[in-house]
């Protein structure tokens, strides 16, 4: 016989108090498309700020990689449900879907489990545009988001040396880091 599974026992002590922090993970990629009339792509969108490009993410929301993978970070820090599942790309509301709804639901999910985001560290792995004109605008969009001061918040623009899709130019790749604080009830 195995032993009960440890969150199934009963609530009985300070080990069960929340964690002072939590860390989540997000991940996110999109393929990219020449924009419309030409392809499918939508114009290319990251971290809610807008890059000047021929090509733009192919999605069913506005395709913010970026704002998806920081999303996912906060979900995953407190085990909710990702993305995908809160959000189906079957739904027809989400259809070119400003991005920032899906953050600011996570952030309420964030808030409700009692906890705040503490910091953000995220790379955007992009062969073009140059992403680091952007860098500034995207942070302080990310932080005001948030609600972090910008010192919180950490964006890495990467290249894919040329190598498969992400360095031919026909994808975006975000990786994104976020660590919860446990806010106690006043
Ligand atoms: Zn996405």
């Amino acid at each position: 016989m195995s032993a009960p599974h440890p969150t199934n026992r009963p609530s009985n002590g300070p080990q069960d108090a929340p964690p002072p922090f939590l860390v989540g993970l997000g991940y996110d990629l999109h393929r990219l498309e020449p924009l419309a009339p030409q392809g499918p792509g939508r114009p290319l969108v990251l971290g809610s700020v807008r890059l000047d490009h021929d090509r733009g993410p192919v999605a069913h929301s506005d395709g913010d990689a970026l704002l998806h993978a920081v999303t996912d970070a906060l979900l995953g820090a407190i085990a909710a449900p990702d993305i995908g599942q809160l959000f189906p790309d079957t739904d027809p509301k989400h259809d070119a879907q400003d991005s920032r709804v899906f953050l600011a639901e996570a952030l309420r999910l964030v808030h409700a489990a009692g906890y705040r985001p503490t910091n953000l560290d995220a790379t955007v792995i992009l062969e073009r545009p140059k992403l680091s004109p952007h860098k500034p605008a995207i942070r302080r969009a990310l932080a005001d988001l948030l609600g972090l001061p910008e010192p919180r918040v950490n964006i890495k623009g990467k290249t894919h040396e040329g190598v498969d899709a992400v360095g031919e130019g026909r994808a975006v790749e975000v990786h994104a880091v976020v660590l919860l604080q446990h806010t106690p009830h006043k």
